[in-house]
């Protein structure tokens, strides 16, 4: 046979297969076919076998014998192309029928004809199929579990702040049913007097199942005996629930079998961990679980540190706005009057003297109103002083509402208030005065129900060569003075002007 053992060794070499497979070369002439080492072994038959074509039948079984005539004449016929065949063998030294795929060529060299075979041991076809069925069980829950992470982050993407603990839950507790989960929780590490603590923020439970210990919602490190170390060596800790620590295990149900704790880091910083416990099978948690579960506790935890971080900066944002609008209202009272809100004296003064020396400059002239109750303190002896603050607030709102909005106005003391008016010629001003006096006359204030009628009398001023508010306001004063004793309820404009 020349060039056989050479082609035997070819296509074993090719197989990359030591055992389970072999060739076969029949001269069909002399009728004898030679069997190589692999394919005598699949035998049981002695190495290099040679065999009639009768014995190599009756390794057959009866059907493989009927199938493998029909494909011996179609070999014969096509000289030069493949046909291969399933059938059993039986193995003379196990006395077991094996499976084998032979696949078999006739050639023609002169005038003989040949055929060689090829033939290799394969899975029972029934074996197959459960094997099929089993592998693809095997993949259905593989691609369950993969998907379990990107369906995760989707919720966690739409939840958004708003409703995240439920939606926390509902991602825990879907990682938790796809792997077949008794509980899983988060923890998050704090420091107790200088000693590494850990605290339950979350935690998932099945059904019947009760929560974790109360004990073990906050303990110290060194009530978890190894876990630490594991941990903050950046390592998940996957163990059968009876090689854990006596210490852990007693802060388990009894049904646990395992146990798969992943470390959280954050900033670079051991922040915490992810616990996980299942009841399936006496085994720790498969490569699968592991990536899985490792992946949703990243995920899960850094959403939960980011929810955290961002209600943190609410608090912050929170606390300075409010403290902004303290400082506002301080900045505020400082120069309005708290009773009617309008400018105090001081402010007025400030504002009043910039607005004189403008008016200098320009050389324009200004004119200031001081205007005073009439009878005043009688309304808080009749009314109550509460009804005179009532009344006080509806003169200054009823001066406001008549002034334009650059005009000056502040309460000057008392039931006392003071204006500046620039920009005005002095008709203008009386006309401005005779319409506040009538209004506040007409306009009575309200309290309890009761209207408080009552006027005011007005002293004008106009400003003069080197005046200062205060000498401006001083001879306003005068006039007011003279309106008084002219009997009040009226306009006065100082003697002098
Ligand atoms: P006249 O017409 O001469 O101005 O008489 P009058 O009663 O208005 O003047 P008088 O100066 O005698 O009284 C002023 C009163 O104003 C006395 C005081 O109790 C009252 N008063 C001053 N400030 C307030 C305040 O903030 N609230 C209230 N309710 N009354 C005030
Ligand atoms: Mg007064
Ligand atoms: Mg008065």
């Amino acid at each position: 046979m020349p060039g056989y053992d050479f082609l035997s060794d070819q296509l074993s070499v090719f197989l990359g297969l030591a055992n389970g497979c072999g060739m076969g070369f029949w001269e069909l002439s002399d009728n004898i076919i030679s069997l190589d080492q692999g394919a005598a072994a699949i035998a049981g038959l002695e190495n290099d076998a040679s065999l009639e074509f009768k014995a190599f039948l009756e390794l057959l079984d009866p059907e493989s014998r009927r199938n493998i005539f029909d494909t011996l004449r179609r070999a014969l016929k096509t000289a030069g192309k493949q046909d291969a065949l399933d059938c059993r063998v039986f193995n003379k030294k196990t006395k077991t029928w094996r499976w084998v795929r032979i696949v078999g060529e006739s050639r023609q060299d002169g005038n003989k004809k040949q055929v060689l075979g090829a033939v290799q041991l394969i899975e029972e076809p029934s074996q197959l199929a459960e094997k099929v069925e089993t592998l693809t069980r095997e993949l259905a829950r593989k691609d369950l579990l993969y998907q379990c992470v990107p369906e995760m982050a989707g919720m966690l993407l739409k939840a958004g702040t708003l409703g995240f603990e439920n939606n926390f839950h509902a991602c825990l507790e879907l990682t938790a049913r796809t792997v077949g989960l008794v509980r899983a929780y988060l923890y998050k590490n704090h420091l107790v007097d200088g000693v590494l603590h850990c605290s339950r923020v979350h935690e998932w439970a099945g059904e019947g199942e009760p929560a974790l210990k109360e004990d073990a919602a906050d303990s110290p490190y060194y009530a978890w005996p190894g876990l630490r170390e594991v941990l903050e060596g950046g390592k998940n800790y996957n163990r059968l629930s009876k090689n854990i620590p006596r210490e852990i295990k007693t802060f388990m149900s009894k049904k646990v079998q395992a146990v798969l704790f992943v470390p959280i880091f954050f900033n670079e910083l051991f922040w915490g961990f992810m616990g996980y416990e299942h009841s399936l099978e006496k085994r720790v948690f498969n490569a699968d679980e592991e990536s899985v579960l490792s992946c949703a506790a990243l995920l899960l935890a850094n959403t939960h540190i980011h929810n955290e971080l961002h209600q943190n900066l609410c608090v912050a944002v929170d606390k300075i706005s409010t403290a902004t609008i303290k400082a506002e209202e301080m900045e505020k009272a400082a120069y309005t009057d708290a009773l009617t809100g309008i400018y105090n004296r001081r402010h007025f003064m400030d504002l009043a003297q910039v607005t004189l020396e403008k008016a200098k400059r320009f050389n324009s002239l200004c004119y200031s109103m001081m205007l005073d109750l009439d009878f005043f303190k009688k309304v808080n002896d009749v009314c109550g002083h509460l009804a005179g603050d009532e009344v006080l607030r509806n003169v200054s709102r009823v001066i406001k509402n008549a002034l334009r909005s650059y005009d000056l106005l502040a309460r000057y003391g008392g039931e006392e208030f003071v204006t500046l008016i620039s920009d005005t010629k002095k008709d203008d001003v009386l006309n401005l005065a005779e319409r506040v006096r009538e209004a506040v006359a007409n306009t009575p204030a309200i309290y309890n129900c009761i209207k408080i009628p009552c006027t005011i009398s007005i002293g004008v001023a106009e400003s003069f060569p080197d005046c200062t508010i205060t000498s401006l306001i001083g001879r306003a004063d005068s006039a007011l003075y003279a309106a008084k004793e002219a009997g009040r309820n009226r306009v006065v404009y100082y003697p002098g002007d």
